[in-house]
């Protein structure tokens, strides 16, 4: 599946029937959430979707504003918090300690889906025909390939936009170059690959970025209240929605980049990285999009066949990539220099380098135990 999102060109009716809807969406979610969770506290049962969609009859015949939604939009709700549990479940049975699902505030609540393609949504040319909505433009920069599935409405900062998942032509992973890579994300430079490679955080995303500094300034600046101060915060919205987009698309190329020159990819272990107590490296990790990249490089390297594998990040930066010495450096050290073999390389490098050696002895592990079972 792949997601393509393009603006929408609403009409003013069409966006006040969004807006009713996303709240009638968010009310239900609340709702089948709290009968989930009250089922499951209270009785110790559990209540499913395929109840929970047989409730919805009785729900459109005392409401008749959720009557005007359509009903497989409040199915795809439902589903929504179904996979909510779902998720939380999965990650409790394995061991791990998941916050438990939340209810949704209208302010977050920003989207609603509709799950089946010609019976509820067709795109024709520029109009999107959305059943019991009406017609909408739509602002089709780039064509679809593939076959539509589900059409999603959403809001952003900038205005709605439609996301369509469209089913793809399974991907054949690609011929491969036998070699694998070690992955140092930084602060200074975006990445240092084990090669020898450092790819920069591109000059655009940078301009952006203090951009969005100068915007945030200027709101903390304006009176509370005011008219300026309005048009500074939704100046605001607009260039972190910026960044945000930029960011992700840097991320995309990147990885696809990635996955394309190497088997296997290896990276630090960003949730024991998080848990090193440094505040300060503990926002990078936040402002750089690290988890972002590692996500994006997660889906393709599954989509193409390759490996991604994660290992503990302790001392990647401080032992020799070719002795195995631990070589203590501050922060603001940027070359290793081995006192024991004499080796010196940028302290980038030379953490990608272990990086990718932890992968491969984590590999050969991983290799011994298939063979003991
Ligand atoms: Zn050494």
């Amino acid at each position: 599946m792949r997601a393509y999102k393009y603006k929408l060109r609403p009409s003013a009716k069409v966006i006040a029937i969004f807006e009713a809807w996303l709240s009638i969406c968010c009310e239900l979610y609340n709702a089948a959430f709290q009968e989930r969770r009250d089922a499951y506290r209270i009785a110790g049962k559990s209540v499913g979707f395929v109840e929970q969609c047989a409730e919805l009859p009785e729900m459109k015949a005392e409401r008749p504003d959720a009557a005007r939604v359509h009903s497989q939009v409040l199915q795809n709700v439902l589903k929504r918090v179904a996979r909510a549990f779902d998720d939380f479940f999965r990650r409790v049975k394995k061991g791990q300690k998941p916050g438990y699902p939340r209810f949704r505030s209208h302010l977050r609540y920003d989207s609603f889906t509709f799950p089946q393609a010609k019976s509820t949504f067709r795109l024709e040319g520029n109009r999107l025909h959305l059943s019991k909505i009406g017609k909408v433009k739509v602002h089709l920069s780039r064509p679809i390939e593939g076959k539509i599935k589900t059409c999603t409405i959403k809001r952003e900062a900038d205005g709605w936009y439609a996301i369509f998942a469209v089913e793809e032509p399974a991907a054949k992973p690609l011929p491969a170059p036998g070699e694998s890579v070690g992955i140092d994300l930084g602060i200074e430079n975006f990445a240092t690959l084990s090669t020898g490679e450092v790819i920069e955080n591109p000059q655009h995303l940078r301009a952006a970025e203090r951009r969005l500094k100068t915007a945030h300034r200027k709101v903390s600046r304006r009176k509370r209240a005011g008219q300026r101060r309005k048009k500074a915060v939704r100046l605001l919205a607009m260039q972190h929605l910026k960044v945000k987009r930029q960011r992700a698309d840097f991320h995309h190329k990147t990885a696809r980049r990635l996955v394309n020159e190497f088997r296997v990819i290896v990276v630090e272990d960003l949730r024991i990285k998080g848990m090193i107590k440094n505040h300060h490296l503990a926002k990078s990790i936040g402002d750089a999009g690290w988890n972002q990249f590692i996500m994006i490089l997660d889906s393709k390297a599954g989509e193409t066949g390759r490996e991604l594998i994660k290992v503990n990040p302790a001392f990647t930066s401080q032992d020799c990539s070719a002795c195995g010495e631990r070589v203590r450096k501050t922060l603001t050290m940027r070359e290793h220099r081995c006192v024991a073999c004499g080796l010196v390389m940028h302290r980038d490098h030379n953490a990608a380098a272990n990086i990718e050696r932890r992968g491969h002895r984590l590999q050969g592990w991983e290799r011994m135990r298939s063979r003991e079972n």
